[in-house]
């Protein structure tokens, strides 16, 4: 017997349904005008690059790449990966179109979904959305706090209270070696009380073991040496520069040396952003946003330099803050009119005089699938409407509608043909 399909989507991978298209539109809408005012400006890179992209551009030794691909091999032989971020294509289609020839900085935004096989648990799915700011070719860390303002005030503009950037420089190949041969040093020392993760990272990417959430690397993180201390000149002056100007825009911000990213690319500048509300016991507080400065990735990726700073916002994690703060968007289009009909003759007209209202921008409700007059009222009560059009067998034939106010009962009846004109001029007084 064939096996029953499972009526279930994957694991982490989640329908958006109707009642939750407003947040989502509403989310699309706040960040495609509001990085336009910033000059950002639209890509779509395809949902899947050669894997050799990411390994390269996120970085070998990143949890990203290490164990969150979904990666397949092509009937052709291309081994191609699902995005787990926009980054690394999206500097890929920067190179690949010679954009370094044009005007810089350039600015671009994306939104779309990105994919990461990671344990699903609450706002952490293998599927969802990101809206991502790109800035290529500037070096000025005015753009760092630019693209953190940015962030912010698209979180602000959607009404979530309480934001604080967390921030923190992790310094760049002129002072990062250093720092690692420090850092390694002190985890040797601690070595056996690192968790397993941190043991592993210690050889391969030691910064990580400072951002370890384990209760057992706390103790060994607070003793830790910290890179701000280690900063060359250029690295601290630039850090310096981007708190000042946070500081001039008045974003509230706190400095966090634990913060370093997953992600190789970074340098200097690394940021996210929170809403800081006490969180549910036993769980941390989620980052809505996260980012910084990647002035290695072109030459890692393209084998040129280019400067670049980004970030990405988390839209499922946004919705549900904008949800868990009783922010409500509804997405249904009040109606004021509705148009029942009873009998054949009347439910034919009605689909053209349904059209006439479309044309005239009126929102009409209708229940054309119903025969009942009694069951069509009683919705139009539910609905609240100011009007409802009643087309019966009689006035189809006689080319009239009856117009009933619905707050006192009262109703005359008008020439079809004028319908639209008669609710229009009611609607406007
Ligand atoms: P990242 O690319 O890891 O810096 O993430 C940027 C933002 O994407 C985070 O601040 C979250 O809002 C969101 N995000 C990251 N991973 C997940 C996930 N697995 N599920 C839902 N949202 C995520």
């Amino acid at each position: 017997m064939a096996k029953k399909t499972r009526l279930q989507s994957p694991p982490g991978m989640h329908d958006i349904l109707p009642e939750d298209q407003s947040y989502f539109q509403k989310v699309y809408r706040t960040a495609e005008s509001l990085v336009s005012f910033y000059g950002f400006e639209k890509i779509d890179t395809p949902i899947m690059e050669f894997l050799e992209l990411y390994e390269k551009g996120t970085g070998l030794t990143t949890d990203i790449v290490e164990k969150q691909m979904f990666s397949l091999k092509t009937k052709g032989g291309d081994i191609l990966a699902l995005r787990p971020e926009f980054t690394p294509g999206v500097m890929r289609a920067f190179l690949q179109h010679g954009m370094t020839n044009l005007p810089q900085p350039v600015k671009l935004y994306s939104i779309g979904p990105v994919f990461r096989y990671e344990s699903p648990q609450a706002g952490r799915f293998r599927q969802f959305h990101q809206v991502n700011l790109e800035v290529f070719g500037e070096k000025s860390p005015a753009i760092d706090s630019q693209v953190i303002q940015a962030f912010y005030n698209l979180l602000a503009e959607l009404k979530l209270k309480n934001l604080v950037v967390e921030i923190n420089s992790i310094g760049a190949s002129c002072c990062r070696p250093y720092f690692k041969k420090i850092l390694i040093s002190y985890l040797r020392s601690r070595f056996n009380s690192l968790c397993l993760d941190c043991k592993r990272r210690a050889r391969e990417n030691p910064l990580r073991v400072l951002d370890c959430k384990e209760e057992k690397c706390q103790p060994i993180k607070a003793q830790a040496p910290q890179i701000i201390d280690h900063l060359c000149e250029e690295c601290h002056n630039h850090f310096k520069e981007v708190l000042e100007f946070l500081d001039e825009l008045g974003l509230p911000y706190r400095l966090n040396p634990y913060l370093v990213r997953g992600l190789d690319y970074y340098t200097k500048t690394v940021f996210e952003i929170f809403v800081e509300n006490p969180a549910p016991e036993g769980s941390l507080p989620v980052a809505l946003v996260g980012g910084g400065r990647y002035d290695n990735l072109g030459k890692v990726i393209g084998g040129r330099d280019i400067s670049a700073c980004g970030g990405a916002a988390g839209i499922e994690r946004i919705i549900e803050e904008m949800k868990n703060s009783g922010l409500r968007i509804s997405g249904e289009v009040k109606k004021n009119v509705f148009l029942a009909q009873v009998g054949n003759l009347a439910k034919k007209k009605s689909l053209k005089l349904f059209e006439e209202f479309r044309q005239a921008k009126i929102p009409l409700a209708e229940s054309l699938s119903k025969d009942s007059l009694k069951v069509q009222l009683a919705r139009a009560d539910r609905l609240q409407v100011r009007y409802a059009l009643i087309l019966g067998q009689k006035e189809a034939l006689e080319k009239t509608i009856i117009l009933r106010d619905m707050k006192d009962g009262t109703q005359e009846t008008v020439k079809l043909e004028k319908a639209v004109r008669e609710v229009k001029k009611r609607l406007k007084k």
